[in-house]
């Protein structure tokens, strides 16, 4: 396997790339200017260790993509054929996705406790049932993503290193 493979970066299908461009037009969704197929980028909007599609994809000019922290890479490999990739300079994780790796840690039952202190409403989906409708219990996603709107990274911090006193 190659090293330029080795990460977790879903490759874009073909398919994907054509429907991209063909939305931009043949143009940088950011500048405008005018680029074939080849000598544009195909910008993840999203996390690219998911499958992509076209609405997470955006088509960008060399110089746009790089604004994101992002540049294009061509090294030969052991048999002379190029090869493109895409890498990040870093990874800038926004306050709230920290808060939901940190959230993440935290037990349900935690998680219910800080929703009923700040008074954030969870709900979980409502499933049709033989009889009548029902709602599930919310899942622990459900829980993270409306919490992580409300807390602090101090507070869930707190939260993660106090395992004594939950019987209080
Ligand atoms: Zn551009």
């Amino acid at each position: 396997m190659s090293y330029w493979r080795s990460d977790e970066r879903k490759l874009i299908p073909m398919k994907i790339k054509r429907a991209v461009y063909d939305r931009a037009k043949g143009k940088c969704e950011k500048c405008g200017i005018q680029l074939s197929i080849k000598e544009g980028d195909f910008h993840h909007t999203r996390d690219p260790t998911v499958t992509p599609r076209a609405t997470s994809i955006r088509f960008l000019c060399p110089t746009c993509h790089r604004k994101y922290g992002h540049r294009r890479v061509t090294r030969e490999d052991n048999w002379g054929s190029k090869e493109v990739k895409i890498v990040r300079r870093k990874v800038v994780k926004t306050p709230r996705q920290k808060k939901k790796d940190l959230l993440k840690k935290l037990t349900v039952p935690k998680l219910k406790i800080l929703s009923k202190k700040h008074d954030v409403k969870v709900k979980g989906k409502v499933e049709r049932g033989l009889l009548r409708d029902y709602r599930k219990a919310p899942t622990k996603q459900q829980y993270v993503n409306a919490l992580s709107r409300r807390v602090t990274i101090e507070e869930i911090e707190s939260l993660l290193k106090d395992t004594t006193n939950s019987a209080r």
